[in-house]
């Protein structure tokens, strides 16, 4: 299974925030849509960093409230590591396990296509098993 597959299930929708903007706001983005992480974009639309839950508890932890304050750019990660929609699921499996994060952006030729979540990721594995466990079931009925 390939990451284009689960981009066409949820869509390309990606929340972003810019490098300027207050991590209040970033973690406000993050409380009103219920998810981990936004991406960094810059206004020609390339990506800057991510900043995720993680980043924002670890701000809280050194500096206080007043991490919320600060701009993103302080807070984010700036080397991102990203996939292809061709790429399978495993290998970003493979992404997400060897730099132990949970958020992969999806570009193409510098195109932001959408983003993929450690979530999204057990929920195709899930399925492919289920499906994979379905055909093994059925091979053994007819061969009996
Ligand atoms: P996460 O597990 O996605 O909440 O992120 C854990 C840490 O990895 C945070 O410091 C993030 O900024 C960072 N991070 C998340 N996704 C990526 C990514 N695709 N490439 C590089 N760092 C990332």
């Amino acid at each position: 299974m390939f990451v284009s597959e689960i981009l066409a299930s949820k869509g390309s929708a990606v929340m972003t925030v810019a490098p300027h903007d207050s991590a209040a706001h970033a973690v406000d983005v993050m409380a009103s849509r219920r998810i981990g992480a936004v991406l960094v974009l810059d206004v020609d639309g390339s990506v800057q960093g991510i900043l995720s839950e993680r980043d924002v508890v670890r701000a809280l932890s050194m500096h206080g409230a007043l991490a919320l304050t600060l701009r993103v750019e302080a807070l984010m990660t700036s080397d991102v590591i990203v996939c292809d929609p061709d790429d399978t699921i495993d290998q970003v499996m493979a992404l997400m396990t060897t730099g132990r994060f949970r958020h992969v952006p999806v570009v193409r030729r510098g195109e932001l296509r959408g983003l993929v979540s450690i979530g999204d990721v057990v929920k195709w594995r899930l399925e492919e098993v289920r499906h994979e466990s379905e055909a093994l079931r059925q091979y053994i009925v007819v061969g009996a």
